[in-house]
């Protein structure tokens, strides 16, 4: 067969060669070590936190190395293809500090030398490569319907290996002049590779996260260039992480098993296969057992609801990285005040096997992360947060935002800071009690304050109560209290001799903390008597005394 022949009667339109474009995107000019690598997403418009980490990984990979990340679009299955999906990526990217430095940088903006980065645009590329394999006898037109396929599918049920090969790919030898015939008859075709592998053999990656790799030749007649001549998965990602020049390939480990395809086309266009990376997907634990992160029962599995809940991109990043690098945690620790960036990511320390997404875990590193920020950087933030998705919340802040800001900085900005926020929609809730808009009134009492007690306390209380009181006058008279009510100031004593009173120092700070927040359990009540302001703290000890006088 001439196959030069067959080639230009295939791809008559195709007049570049593949030197062509191993001079348009050439060796990329890089420093010794850099690793270029990229994220491919199909425009779905769905980010899944599955895609965010590998993508964070790759980023990571290609920065450690002052290497280059880029995006490329993989836009080749028209039916998935979602309006606004890639600035809906893109966005979602961006919040976790993943700014492509290459490749598709907005809907429809591309910027770089190794484009187009949309593989919609790359057609005449894929086919040029085409054309060559069908050149050196390495591809063939198909005209198998998919009833045939199902046919032969069903011929296969006993063998061990399925699908298009050695003897059940029935286009493989055709002759030039059936194959003609063929499409002078308007048949469609697919062009399949006519595999070299062998059965017998094996080959052998070393993956950089999962270790040697070794799984048995592929042996099928892949499709390449599907019948409207768009390339398929495995023909389009060979060809572009070649002519674009990707050092390492950060992918799902969902491609494993396709692999052997990956490396046997590398191979036969003559390209150098670049290092491979594949990434566990995030798991869930469930009754007992692991399954994969689902983007159908798991809210968190959509990057959108770590926004919605109002986690700051800070503390998904170091909780994404926990999840990346078993170490990270002691580096952390070492490096309390050290920029993320500055961790040295490490592939080799990834998890094999798939990392366990685990909430409460993320709930803690946000709440490590959210302590040590200024009250400044907490309001701005859950303020834009709220201006989208708690509008009562903004309207509060509105209110006056120097007094949000200080009821934010209660026991923040010292050694031991509260940790009582893992995330933005934390606050209405935590802060209630400080707005009469929000604030829900709860007598409920703990240890020995009881209603009675609380009467006389609070009788005490209001007689003396000043709001000009620094904190530690403020607290005197707390201590004063205690002999008028049958308290002891001390707890000690209180311990020593429970029965000679009637409670101590803590019991009637209880009454005043109720009193005042409906809590047992608050931040600093200095702080917050003085922030409700005389008239609220007024308000609000007239009322529960009246409450408690019912109730006693
Ligand atoms: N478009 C592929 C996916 O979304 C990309 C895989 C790859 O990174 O090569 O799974």
């Amino acid at each position: 067969m001439n196959y030069k022949e067959l080639a230009q009667f295939l791809f008559e339109n195709i007049d570049k060669s593949p030197e062509y474009y191993e001079e348009l995107y050439p060796e990329r000019n890089l420093k010794e070590g850099a690793r270029v690598t990229r994220f491919a997403p199909s425009p779905t418009g769905f980010l899944h936190f599955g895609n965010l980490f590998t993508c964070m990984i790759a980023y990571k990979t290609a920065k450690a190395t002052d290497g280059v990340f880029y995006v490329r679009v993989e836009d080749t299955d028209q039916k998935r293809k979602v309006e606004g999906a890639i600035d809906v990526m893109l966005k979602g990217l961006a919040v976790y500090g993943i700014n492509a430095d290459e490749g598709v940088v907005g809907d429809d903006v591309e910027k770089g030398d190794y484009g187009p980065y949309y593989q919609s645009k790359r057609v005449d590329i894929y086919q040029c490569y085409a054309k060559w394999l069908v050149e050196q006898g390495l591809a063939y037109p198909c005209f198998c319907s998919a009833e045939e396929l199902d046919e032969i599918r069903s011929e296969q049920e006993n063998e061990s290996i399925k699908g298009y090969w050695g003897k059940w790919a029935k286009c493989r030898d055709l002759s030039f002049e059936q194959i003609k015939a063929n499409i002078e008859a308007g048949k469609s075709w697919t062009l399949r590779l006519k595999s070299p592998g062998d059965l017998e053999k094996k080959c052998f990656f070393d993956d950089m996260i999962k270790g040697k790799i070794e799984m048995p030749e592929n042996v099928q007649d892949v499709v390449l260039l599907k019948s409207d001549g768009i390339p398929t998965y495995h023909f389009a990602h060979v060809v572009d992480d070649h002519l674009m020049r990707t050092t390492h390939i950060v992918r799902g480990d969902e491609w494993i098993s396709s692999a052997p395809i990956h490396l046997q086309l590398f191979r036969l266009l003559g390209f150098k296969v670049p290092k491979y990376a594949h990434v566990a997907p995030i798991m869930k634990e469930e009754n007992g057992g692991k399954r994969k992160l689902s983007k159908r029962k798991d809210p968190e599995a959509a990057v959108t609801y770590y926004a919605e809940q109002g986690y700051p991109q800070e503390s998904v990043n170091e909780y994404m990285m926990t999840l990346a690098n078993s170490n990270f945690e002691d580096w952390r620790r070492i490096n309390k005040d050290e920029d993320i960036s500055k961790f040295p990511f490490n592939l080799k320390k990834m998890s094999v096997s798939g990392a366990l997404f685990d909430l409460v875990k993320l709930t803690d590193v946000s709440k490590n992360v959210i302590c040590t920020m200024p009250a400044q950087r907490v309001f701005e933030l859950s303020y834009e947060w709220a201006k989208e998705y708690n509008p009562l919340l903004a309207s509060l802040y509105e209110q006056d935002k120097e007094k949000a800001t200080a009821i934010l900085n209660i026991d923040r900005e010292n050694k031991k800071p509260r940790k009582d926020i893992a995330k933005w929609s934390d606050i209405p809730d935590y802060i209630s009690y400080m707005y009469d808009e929000t604030y829900n009134e709860c007598y409920d009492l703990t240890g020995n304050a009881t209603p009675s007690l609380a009467v006389r306390v609070l009788e005490e209380y209001i007689k003396v109560v000043d709001l000009s009181d620094d904190k530690d006058a403020w607290f005197s008279r707390m201590k004063e209290i205690c002999p008028l009510v049958d308290c002891t100031p001390n707890v000690k004593e209180y311990k020593a001799e429970p029965e000679k009173f009637a409670g101590h120092i803590g019991d009637v700070s209880t009454v005043i903390r109720v009193a005042l927040t409906g809590r047992t359990n608050t931040p600093d009540l200095f702080s917050i008597t003085s922030l409700l302001g005389e008239e609220t703290v007024k308000a609000r000890l007239e009322k529960a005394l009246e409450h408690y006088k019912e109730e006693q």
